[in-house]
């Protein structure tokens, strides 16, 4: 019998290789006047020819950084205010996103992004959101979630304002992402959809995104990181964006609650961070419905898929063991904080600090 769920999702999704084109006549549907374009310095020079070639859009902060700083929030929200701007658009990865969505939500706010950071509850959203990813991997072109940093503190914050009115999805945008970040924003985008799936809040519908999210990228990562071919480019933005509508409703669990102090004291970027437990994961969730759907994926157990995650992660020259790491480690405030994170509430295992610290201490 299926269980009762809710799902819903406030956002228009376009997907498409070269659907970018259309991104004019998106502003105009939407009744756009002055756009704010966010990127990163990979994306500088676009962004400069998308504010010369399209009408809507009057300026451009194109200094998002990995792991984005309230700063760049903050100067965002300053370029918005001094142009009276009514939308922004994110071009670039879950940075540019995040710093854009958490944006759109101060535009027109009296407090400061820095108040809001702390906890001032948001108001009336302040700017309609265009989300243009341009990895494959975070889903946050549909998800109500923002991950901002200020210094060394990483904060996410829910909000329903945080979802973008428009996801663009263009995998033509992803051809020149390298292999490395192909391969840890490709398992990224797994760790969302396993982790929706095997979530306590997952439902009919978010295992059924999930599957398919987990059978594409399996069929597609590899291929993607070897040749970044167009087809398996879009496969993986097909993917990563499934594995965004499974988890924006089931949300994560244990790899990412990790992942939080890993990035913090390890330096770890976010995806390659997710993989460093995600095969510990599978091991340890392993339980009659993972076994099922890992012979759905085409594993003989849920130790063959770990396998397979880890021969992943040792072809993208991705960090498997603390050895590989810089920072001091501490494995009693790594099990802590992990431990204490809320999204290991999610888990289908409540595991202690002790059996967090075990798991640790396997990888050395
Ligand atoms: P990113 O946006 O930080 O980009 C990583 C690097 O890839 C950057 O150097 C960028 O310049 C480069 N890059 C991006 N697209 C490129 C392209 N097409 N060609 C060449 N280089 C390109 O990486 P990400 O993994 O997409 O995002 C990670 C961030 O997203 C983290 O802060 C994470 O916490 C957050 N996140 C948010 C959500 C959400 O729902 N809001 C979900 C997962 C992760």
């Amino acid at each position: 019998m299926i269980d009762a769920f809710q799902y819903s999702l406030p956002t228009e999704i376009v997907f498409g290789f070269g659907k970018l084109d259309e991104l004019p006549a998106l502003l105009e549907s939407y009744g756009v006047q002055r756009c704010v374009l966010v990127c990163d310095r990979f994306f500088a020079k676009k962004g400069a020819e998308l504010l010369e070639s399209t009408a809507q859009i009057c300026a451009v902060f194109d200094d998002v950084e990995p792991n984005p700083q309230l700063s760049g929030v903050e100067e965002t929200v300053r370029l918005m205010k001094e142009q009276n701007a009514d939308a922004v658009l994110a071009l670039g990865g879950g940075s540019a996103m995040d710093t854009a969505k958490f944006a759109a939500a101060c535009a027109k706010s009296d407090r400061s992004p820095a108040e809001h950071f702390d906890g001032a509850p948001f108001g009336e959203k302040g700017a309609k959101i265009f989300a243009v990813p341009t990895t494959a991997g975070t889903g946050a072109e549909v998800t109500g979630v923002s991950v901002i940093s200020r210094g060394g503190e990483k904060k996410t914050t829910h909000h329903p304002s945080f979802y973008p009115d428009v996801a663009i999805v263009d995998p033509a945008l992803t051809l020149t992402v390298p292999p490395f970040v192909t391969m840890i924003t490709g398992l990224d985008a797994f760790t969302h959809a396993i982790e929706a799936f095997w979530s306590v809040r997952h439902s009919a519908v978010t295992d059924l995104f999930a599957t398919e999210a987990l059978r594409v990228i399996l069929a597609s990562l590899e291929d993607a990181f070897r040749t970044g071919s167009k087809e398996a480019r879009t496969a993986m933005a097909y993917g990563s964006l499934l594995a965004g509508l499974a988890f924006s409703a089931a949300k994560t669990a244990g790899c990412h609650a990790c992942s939080y102090p890993l990035s913090m004291y390890h330096h770890l970027p976010h995806g390659e961070a997710c993989a460093f437990t995600l095969d510990s994961f599978i091991r340890m969730n392993a339980d009659d419905r993972l076994e099922n759907l890992a012979k759905t994926l085409g594993f003989e157990s849920c130790g063959a898929l770990a396998n397979k995650i880890a021969r992943l992660k040792e072809l993208g020259g991705l960090r498997a063991r603390f050895s590989q790491c810089e920072g001091e480690l501490d494995l009693d405030r790594l099990a802590q904080e992990s431990e204490a994170h809320m999204l290991m509430r999610n888990n289908p295992k409540q595991f202690s600090k002790g059996e967090l610290r075990a798991m640790f201490e396997k990888l050395l």
